[in-house]
C-alpha cells in the first residue's frame, strides 16, 4: 500500500556507466561527481555502489562530503567549491577532503588555517566559463603562492568548460589551447591537470587529464543534444513510474485540467496518472509531451498538477485502472521530456523532491 509514483534507481546501470567513462580515458582517473545528492539520485547510495571502483568523489561543499563521511564513504572527496569559509578548512582536511582554490580570499584563508597535516589543494584557472577562477595571467603569482604556502602538500590545474556539450563549438578546443598556455606560464609539465567533464570525456579526448570528472553521464543522460556514439550506449539509472488510477471518455469539445489548456478534438480516452510537480514532474511540461503507458507513447494533454497528470489513451488497445506509467527512465530519456519542459535532464532529476520513495535496484 503506497503511492503508485515511485523513483527507482539502478544502481548496476551506474556501475556500468562509470565503467564507460574509464575506458574511454583509460589513463586518466574518474572522479565520481555526487553533488547535489547525486544528481537527486541519492548521494550515500551512488557512492557505496561506487566507492570500490573511485579514487575520489566530488561534491560542491563541506555539509555534502560530512553526509558522505557519516554513512562511511572514506575515499578522498574534491569540493569542487572549495570552502565557503576559513573555519571549513580544518573540518575539511580533517575529513580528508580536497579543496578546489578560485579565489585570492580562499588562499589567505588557507595561509592562516590551523591544520594538522598539509592538503591537496586544486588550483582553479578560468579558462572562458567567467564564472570561477584565477584568470591566466594571474596563475603565476598564485601558483608559487600556493606552493610556498605549509598548508599544501601539492597542488592539481583544473578548468571548467562553458560549451563542451555543444558538439560543433570550437569554444572547448579553445579553452584547451589556453590552458595549455597556462602550463606553459608555469614551466611544469608534471603538475596533475583536470579539464573534462562529462561531454568531454564522452567527445574530446585530447582534454582527458590525470583527473576527469564525470557527473551526469554516471546518472546515465546524455550531456548533448544530439545522438553521440558514446553517449548513446548510457543506461539510465533514474526510472520515474507511476500508473494510471483513474479513465473516462469525454467529447470532443471538452477540456481536461485546471485552466482548460487542452481541449478534446475528437471523442477521447482519458487515463489520470497519479504523479505531478509535487513528486518532480515539471509543471511546464507542455501538451504532447510523451508518457510511456504500458511500453507505448501517449501524450501529456492539460496542465500538470500537484498530483496528478493526464494523458490521452485514445489510440491505445486498452488502457485501465493500475496500468503501468513511466515518466522518465531506460525506454523515454529524462533529457526528451526535459525538452517538452523546456529545461535539461540534469534539472529534472536533480530537483526531485522527497515525496515519491525511492528504491533501489541492484
Ligand atoms: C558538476 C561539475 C562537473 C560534472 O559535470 P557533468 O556535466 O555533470 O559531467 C564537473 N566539474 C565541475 C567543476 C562541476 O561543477
Amino acid at each position: 500500500m503506497s503511492r503508485p509514483a515511485k523513483i527507482y534507481v539502478d544502481l548496476d546501470a551506474l556501475k556500468a556507466n562509470y565503467k564507460l567513462a574509464q575506458t574511454l580515458a583509460p589513463n586518466s582517473s574518474t572522479i565520481a561527481v555526487v553533488k547535489a545528492d547525486a544528481y537527486g539520485h541519492g548521494s550515500v547510495e551512488i557512492s557505496k555502489a561506487l566507492q570500490s571502483s573511485v579514487e575520489m568523489f566530488a561534491v560542491s561543499c563541506l555539509e555534502e562530503a560530512l553526509t558522505l563521511r557519516q554513512a562511511g564513504i572514506e575515499k578522498p572527496i574534491l569540493l569542487l567549491e572549495g570552502c565557503f569559509s576559513a573555519d571549513e578548512i580544518p573540518i575539511a582536511s580533517e575529513h580528508n577532503c580536497q579543496i578546489v582554490i578560485h579565489n585570492q580570499e580562499q588562499i589567505e584563508a588557507l595561509e592562516n588555517a590551523a591544520i594538522h597535516r598539509p592538503m591537496p589543494v586544486w588550483l582553479k584557472i578560468d579558462t572562458g566559463m567567467h564564472r570561477l577562477g584565477f584568470a591566466p595571467e594571474a596563475l603565476q603569482r598564485v601558483y608559487s603562492q600556493l606552493q610556498r604556502c605549509q598548508q599544501v602538500s601539492n597542488i592539481v590545474l583544473m578548468s571548467h568548460f562553458s560549451h563542451a556539450d555543444d558538439l560543433a563549438s570550437t569554444s572547448a578546443q579553445r579553452q584547451i589551447n589556453m590552458f595549455e598556455q597556462c602550463l606553459d606560464t608555469i614551466h611544469t609539465k608534471d603538475i596533475p591537470i583536470s579539464l573534462a567533464n562529462s561531454a568531454a570525456i564522452l567527445a574530446r579526448p585530447n582534454s582527458h587529464g590525470d583527473w576527469n570528472r564525470a557527473g551526469i553521464m554516471l546518472y546515465g543522460l546524455s550531456p548533448f543534444l544530439e545522438p553521440q556514439k558514446y553517449a548513446d550506449k548510457l543506461q539510465a539509472v533514474m526510472s520515474f513510474e507511476s500508473s494510471i488510477i483513474a479513465v473516462r471518455w469525454i467529447n470532443a469539445g471538452e477540456s481536461v485540467g485546471y485552466g482548460d489548456t487542452w481541449t478534446a478534438k475528437r471523442r477521447s480516452l482519458i487515463a489520470t496518472i497519479a504523479v505531478g510537480y509535487g513528486d518532480g514532474y515539471p509543471r511546464t511540461a507542455k501538451s504532447g509531451t510523451p508518457v510511456l503507458v504500458n511500453h507505448q507513447r501517449v501524450c501529456l494533454v492539460g496542465r500538470v498538477s500537484m498530483d496528478l497528470i493526464s494523458v490521452d489513451v485514445t489510440d491505445l488497445k486498452e488502457a485501465k485502472v493500475g496500468d503501468h506509467v513511466e515518466l522518465w527512465g531506460k525506454n523515454l530519456s529524462a533529457n526528451e521530456v526535459a525538452k517538452w519542459a523546456g529545461t535539461i535532464g540534469y534539472e529534472l532529476v536533480t530537483r526531485m523532491p522527497k515525496r515519491a520513495q525511492r528504491l533501489i535496484k541492484s
